[in-house]
């Protein structure tokens, strides 16, 4: 076998689990490295604390007392836990978190030091930010960016590093991060929902959207990792024979876990725990070495501080296990992708789950509007949100018969449709009688009865009512879920706005309350109509089904970023102040960059897969065939020879066959590569990788992965699927 592959190999039957060990409980852990309120109110003078958690609540600016009380709280915290520096930890548009660390030290004199942090340094941050991306909006005004303190989410310690989560902005106020839009968005939800819930409950006076993210990763062995560098490079296996065994079998999906694998879920779910993540559920995913990890949900910011938190967590503890976290859409072809299902729902200071049947008329009319405006909202920005969504990677996993398609749509289960079906015939125009209210509302109550016997789990839908919140499937496994969390909360926000002033509008001209929701309601089930769907996404009568009914259809990453052109998007992000034109058309740029800069990258190494792994060992199997008949030519003659070596001879052909059409193939792959690296336009440019580049990736593939099935295994320098996702 070939040497590297070999070793791999060899390493691999040597491990062992490493488990670690636990004294007491795993409720013990939980946060005991995050300076959380408790902690807080322990380390500050009670009116500061007071003060801070007020300010927390109402989003309010922090003052400079108030500050430097809580940095020194923080700092006299994190040294008897034995820290010694500190980092503001951002979320830049890389996708990743990004800190710079500092240490607390602060020399005094020849030979003194003492140990320093102030508000000064908890609030604000200069990181020297130019390699970051910003499409172009640090180029135009000042190079700087900073960070600054973002206080709604805990402080907590990893090692020795104290972190405290920030947004990054440019020093003219723009923001060049995740965190700042959604936090935005957030505030505008909180409003526009607290708003629409007067209409029946005056207690509420604070919304929190909330977040429970489903996290699907695959593990690799390290040592195959190392011998694969597509895996390295790109995340994901840009060659590989699909296995004789794959998924057929089904056995992976809540098998038990393997020694080795459970190992490692144990000590990064140990470590999630102790930073505050109340990861709780873990099971083997569809295909093999596929997993799932899954907490409970939380407001939506802290939510995705967490999930950034706990991919960073794995990466790093996997390595001690001897393994490396796929986080990639699309490790494997030929087994199920990775996804990240985000639950999202809405909930108030008056412990109400707004997207939850309540238990009376009026608390099912409250579920209604928040249920039917969402509906509203996805139908009138389905565009936006497959831009939301969209990545190379991703690109794999959409439309692809296991992942949501890339149409987007809304699955609400037969219960919920009967019902809207008959609100949108049973609601009369004209004034409406008493009698005809109460027969609405007591259809209405009786939401929470057909909902129990609702089961319908359609998953195939790409965004899901499930029951008590929506479930939007179609976000991918190593997406930042601040993308499609900044996007639903700004739209549902938008349409509540909408609704309240067209309920207020009908309320004005002497409609009753309830009948004034209830016809508006009848409007929005009307309009929103086509964004249902109940069938199945993964048919192909759906694709005809949507291009009817008037659905886009987006299949590729360029086209779905392109509906940022929309002048409406613009409006609304503006108009909501979640993102400025400005800043919106960074956000495009930078990710049409993204998306050139990954494929570009697949594309030089599949070059050089093809040019230094994979032609040197056809050529050596070649000439063990050539020698071979060769040889049986020169014992038995040229003609008899030949005549008996004419097995070598098919194979030589076929081997040589596939080689010549992969190396053409790769070749016409360069040609278009250069030809799209001279476009100076960056969505053209992004254009040409899809259209131009990228449609050579199969073809070379295809040739490669035959050759894999044909040339002796031992000389096969990669290591094969099956080695990569059986071996543990
Ligand atoms: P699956 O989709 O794998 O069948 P579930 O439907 O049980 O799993 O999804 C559970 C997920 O939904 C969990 O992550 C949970 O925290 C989340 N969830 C439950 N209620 C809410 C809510 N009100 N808001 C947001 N997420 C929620
Ligand atoms: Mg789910």
């Amino acid at each position: 076998m070939a040497t590297k592959r070999l070793n791999a190999y060899n390493d691999v039957l040597n491990r062992t689990p490493k488990s670690v060990e636990l004294d007491g409980k795993l409720s013990d852990l939980f946060g005991t490295l995050v300076f959380h309120s408790d902690v807080m109110r322990e380390y500050l003078p009670s009116d500061t604390y007071k003060s801070m958690m007020e300010a927390i609540n109402s989003g309010a600016r922090l003052d400079r007392k108030l500050a430097d009380q809580v940095a020194t709280a923080m700092k006299d915290w994190a040294l008897s836990k034995g820290a010694t520096h500190y980092t503001h930890w951002f979320q830049p548009l890389t996708g990743t978190t990004a800190e710079k660390h500092d240490a607390f030290l602060k020399p005094i004199g020849p030979g003194r030091a003492i140990e320093r942090f102030d508000g000064d340094m908890l609030v604000q941050q200069e990181p020297d930010a130019s390699s970051f991306p910003n499409g172009g909006i640090r180029n135009t005004f000042e190079a700087r960016g900073y960070t600054a303190w973002d206080p709604s989410s805990p402080a907590f310690l990893i090692g020795k590093t104290l972190c405290i989560p920030t947004i990054f902005i440019s020093y003219t106020g723009e923001s060049l991060d995740y965190k700042t839009p959604l936090l935005r968005a957030l505030h505008c939800i909180d409003k526009a929902a607290v708003d629409v819930c007067q209409y029946f409950d005056k207690n509420v006076n604070k919304v929190i959207a909330t977040l429970g993210w489903e996290q699907e990763y695959f593990l690799v062995d390290q040592a195959l990792f190392n011998a694969r560098p597509d895996l390295m490079m790109t995340g994901r296996a840009l060659f590989g024979h699909a296995p004789a065994k794959g998924q057929q079998l089904e056995d992976h999906y809540f098998g038990s876990i393997p020694e080795r694998v459970n190992a490692f879920m144990r000590e990064f779910e140990m470590e999630s725990l102790r930073l505050g993540i109340p990861v709780t559920t873990r099971h083997n995913e569809v295909a093999p070495n596929q997993f799932e990890c899954a907490p409970i949900f939380e407001e939506c910011n802290l939510a995705n501080d967490h999930n950034l938190l706990l991919m960073d967590l794995m990466e790093k503890i996997a390595r001690k296990h001897d393994f490396r976290v796929l986080l990639h859409e699309k490790p494997f072809a030929g087994v199920n992708g990775s996804g990240k299902h985000n639950n999202w729902s809405l909930g108030t200071n008056t412990g109400v789950n707004l997207l939850a049947p309540g238990k009376n008329p009026k608390s099912n009319l409250q579920f209604l509007t928040f249920f039917v405006n969402t509906i509203m909202a996805i139908h009138d920005n389905a565009d936006l949100l497959r831009a939301s969504i969209a990545s190379a990677g991703n690109d794999h996993r959409l439309g692809a018969n296991e992942a949501p398609p890339a149409i987007i749509s809304a699955f609400i289960g037969s219960s919920l449709t009967t019902l809207l079906d008959d609100l949108e015939k049973n609601i009369k125009a004209g004034k409406m009688t008493p009698q005809d209210k109460t027969e609405l509302k007591l259809n209405i109550g009786k939401i929470p009865q057909i909902l129990l016997d609702n089961t319908d789990r359609n998953r195939t839908s790409p965004f899901a009512f499930t029951g008590n919140k929506f479930e939007f499937r179609a976000v991918g496994s190593s997406a930042n879920c601040a993308s499609a969390m900044i996007v639903i909360n700004t739209i549902v926000a938008n349409q509540l706005i909408k609704f309240k002033k067209a309920v207020d509008a009908r309320i004005n001209k002497g409609e009753g309350k309830d009948e004034a929701i209830l016809k508006e309601l009848q409007v929005l089930i009307k309009a929103s109509k086509k964004i249902r769907f109940e069938g199945n996404g993964y048919g192909d009568e759906w694709v005809k089904d949507a291009e009817k009914r008037g659905l886009s259809n987006r299949k590729d990453t360029p086209r779905a970023l392109q509906a940022y052109h929309d002048k409406s998007i613009e409006q609304l992000f503006e108009s909501m102040g979640v993102l400025s034109p400005r800043e919106l058309e960074a956000r495009r740029e930078i990710e049409f960059d993204g998306y050139v800069l990954k494929i570009q990258i697949e594309s030089r190494l599949m070059g050089d897969l093809v040019n230094n792994n994979i032609i040197p060992a056809v050529l050596e199997y070649q000439n063990k065939l050539i020698q071979n008949i060769q040889g049986m030519m020169a014992v038995f003659g040229d003609k008899e020879g030949k005549a008996m070596a004419s097995t070598q001879i098919d194979i030589l052909k076929q081997v040589n066959l596939h080689l010549t059409a992969m190396k053409s193939a790769s070749e016409k792959m360069l040609a278009e590569r250069k030809k799209a690296n001279s476009i100076e336009d960056v969505e053209k440019k992004a254009l040409a990788y899809c259209d131009k580049v990228k449609v050579h990736f199969d073809e070379i593939r295809y040739h490669a992965d035959k050759l894999e099935l044909i040339v002796e295994d031992e000389l096969w320098p990669l290591p094969k699927f099956r080695e990569l996702l059986f071996i543990r």
